[in-house]
């Protein structure tokens, strides 16, 4: 089974590589197929005498479909994921080898760990660490290996992954969702997950081209580049028609994902040029969460194939829009229920008003850790550059709900705002009423109909962090409600004393103004503007008993966490810096020196045909170009010289602030007159491809 076009359709293609349910009804006996889609349906422990039986199925199921080895498949904490593969083979003794794989190595695996990182919970001498099975993801094959979705954890017992904590949050937000549902009256829902769905942008861009930038190469973003001509201004591109090549990647990569049971459903063009974006079907977060990181390695493998490269990158180009990830999230119950859908009459709706109301307390007393979710070098170049939501956290609810709202809060009854039919003065259309709010594209969480968009996230983060927060802070929020329903509160009181207390994280307008950030300041949200300043916050007090009191995290995990996030912060400025540098001595100051030298000459030249008193555009252009060179030579001096201060900064907190606002500062300064030796540099000498060739390279 390879193509669609050669031997199926896409119902047959879907899953063709998944030990899905339906694989395991074929492969597995009765009471075991029950006992794992019990797993899988509710999350409770799969009896261990089962691994054995289903090890052997997989194996089978596996090299039947062409796989030779396996890999227990985890997310540590660098954000994507890991595998160490290990081939089927066990040898016989005459020489011959059996296909063999165990429960127990299904079940557990132990990779050296000293290689990821801890945040101090290991030490690189306490190598060991532990992968086990995730039952409730379904194992998988790519590049001829069968893929085991799995946890991570050290020898004393902390995680040291992003699945760990996700799962785990999902079980609080059950625990409280399925309280609150009991105090309602709802005797028959056992369960209550939290489903995603991840939008995801990226550019595409040609191979050739990206290997001749180190910037590209080594931090994934463009460190210099002047503006082209023609940039995103004609908006000609956003759902424009896609072009052949960009059509033949999109093909061939929905075919992959689908083989792996990931259901890509949309895929667009984006707003700048070379952009484009792919959303899949929602599943459940922990689902979702693998699914995007398949998304994301897809990409990438697919494109190269194609002859580009994908850039993750949530700014590849400086004054380009950059790439984000929407994370759309709400509660389901095991029976399909959206919790958060309005219904008919959301304004009699006592569980939609509870739920939504446990957002809005949930958002307003923890925006702190939603804005640590996103907090990524990365995304601080896009976050508030009037093309993401800026780093103030607020909730779009649309006017209908917010009067609703205010209306319960008022102890008064809600009079609806009749619909109105759009006026299309075209007959033949069918009647279309007008929605009774509009969208609003510019709020960092919206609320979009039956669900919750947050679209802080930048394009290469992993989605399990900003759902850990999710689930978390609902989880609290609705452990509030519980306790106040079970103590013979009306539903009603408790959403208008919500409203009362939370109403300020409500912001209907457009959140990329300027008075939006002094509106902000008057209500006492937060404005975290940077990785710097948010990240230390993840340890605060009140997170800590957040986190400890729904078992998501324990006190030494949640430092361990921040300090690998502000390390990480701190590394990755590093490497910028050192590429910018690398860049300007090594390659930019001599192609400039090579144009300034052509240049000199053809200015000697004319100066002895035509004698010294002519203008002369060739020496202007040589004493241009000396003063910028002198300008960059003099930042890249400044720049080396913050570099060797960082080892000073022996607290990860402190070095991230240092790296926020002085190395950050100077890599801004270094590249104004980069990018302008750029504009007067002939084509033949300057050494890079242009923002230009980058955006528009691929016909
Ligand atoms: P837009 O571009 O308007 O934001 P898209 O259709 O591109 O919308 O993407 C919407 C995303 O939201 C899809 O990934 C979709 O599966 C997901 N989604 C829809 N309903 C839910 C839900 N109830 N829970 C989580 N995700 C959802
Ligand atoms: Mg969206």
């Amino acid at each position: 089974m390879t193509n669609i076009t050669e031997n199926c359709g896409v119902p047959e293609l879907f899953g063709s590589l998944v030990f899905s349910e339906p694989v395991m009804r074929q492969m597995l006996p009765r009471d075991i197929c029950a006992a794992i889609e019990h797993t899988i349906a509710t999350g409770e422990s799969l009896p261990s005498s089962a691994a054995d039986v289903i090890a052997s199925a997989m194996k089978d199921w596996a090299i039947e479909h062409g796989a030779t080895h396996y890999t227990h498949w985890f997310q540590p904490m660098t954000g994507v994921t890991a595998e160490k593969h290990d081939s089927f083979i066990s040898p016989t003794g005459d020489g011959q080898v059996l296909m063999e794989f165990s429960g127990g190595e299904l079940i557990k695996g132990e990779p050296d760990a000293s290689s990821f990182p801890s945040g101090g919970l290991r030490n690189t001498f306490e190598a060991r660490g532990y992968t086990a099975w995730d039952p409730t993801s379904y194992a998988f094959i790519k590049d001829r290996t069968l893929c085991i979705p799995t946890v991570f954890y050290s020898y004393s017992g902390e995680t040291l992954d992003k699945k760990t904590p996700l799962m785990r949050s999902m079980r609080a937000f059950d625990a409280q969702a399925v309280r609150v549902l009991r105090a309602l009256g709802d005797t028959e829902t056992k369960h209550v997950t939290t489903t995603a769905g991840a939008e995801q942008e990226y550019f595409l861009v040609p191979k050739e081209l990206f290997d001749r930038r180190r910037d590209l190469v080594y931090t994934g973003r463009t460190l210099f580049g002047a503006h082209p001509p023609k940039g995103q201004e004609l908006e000609d591109q956003y759902f424009g028609s896609i072009k052949p090549r960009v059509m033949a990647f999109m093909h061939e990569l929905d075919e992959e994902l689908w083989k792996l049971g990931v259901p890509a459903k949309t895929e667009h063009n984006e707003a700048a040029p070379a952009q484009h974006e792919l959303a899949p079907i929602y599943a459940s977060a922990n689902i979702a969460n693998d699914h995007n990181q398949i998304i994301m390695e897809m990409m990438k493998k697919v494109a190269l194939r194609h002859g580009m490269v994908c850039l993750l990158h949530e700014k590849p180009f400086a004054g380009v829009n950059g790439s984000g990830k929407h994370n759309n999230w709400s509660p389901c119950t095991d029976s399909g229920k959206n919790l958060l859908k309005p219904g008919k009459n959301p304004a009699e709706n006592n569980v939609f008003l509870l739920f939504l109301a446990a957002v809005i307390k949930a958002v307003d007393e923890h925006q702190d850790l939603l804005r640590i979710s996103v907090a990524t070098a990365g995304n601080d170049q896009r976050l508030g550059a009037a093309e993401a939501p800026p780093a103030i956290v607020s909730i779009h609810l649309g006017r209908e709900l917010e009067e609703i709202l205010e209306a319960i809060a008022q102890g008064r009854d809600y009079t609806e705002v009749a619909k109105d039919v759009l006026d299309t003065s075209v007959e033949a259309l069918p009647v279309l009423y007008r929605d009774t709010s509009d969208r609003n594209r510019t709020s960092p969480l919206a609320f979009t109909g039956n669900k919750f968009e947050f679209r802080m996230l930048g394009s290469s983060l992993s989605i399990a962090g900003p759902n850990i927060v999710l689930n978390t802070i609902a989880a609290d929020a609705l452990c509030y409600i519980a306790d106040r329903l079970e103590s013979g509160d009306a539903p009603r009181t408790v959403v208008g004393d919500i409203l009362k207390n939370h109403r300020r994280i409500i912001f209907n307008g457009n959140n990329y103004a300027r008075e939006w950030v002094e509106e902000a300041k008057r209500r006492g949200l937060l404005n975290l503007a940077s990785t710097a300043d948010a990240l230390p916050h993840y340890c605060d007090e009140k997170n800590v008993e957040l986190f400890e009191r729904h078992h998501v995290f324990s006190r030494a995990e949640l430092t361990s966490r921040t300090d690998i996030l502000l390390e990480n912060y701190c590394k990755t400025i590093n490497i910028e810096a050192l590429t910018m540098i690398e860049m300007i001595r090594r390659e930019i100051i001599p192609a400039v020196m090579r144009y300034s030298d052509a240049a000199a000459g053809a200015a000697l030249r004319l100066e002895q045909l035509l004698g010294g008193e002519q203008p002369c555009y060739e020496r202007e252009l040589v004493e241009r170009i000396g003063s910028l060179v002198s300008e960059t030579m003099r930042l890249t001096g400044m720049l080396e010289s913050a570099l060797r201060e960082l080892p000073n900064h022996t607290e990860h907190a402190s070095c991230a602030r240092y790296c926020g606002d002085t190395v950050v500062r100077i890599m801004e300064d270094v590249r104004r007159p980069v990018d302008a030796l750029e504009q007067i540099t002939g084509k033949d000498y300057w050494p890079y491809p242009t923002y230009g060739e980058l955006l528009f390279g691929i016909q």
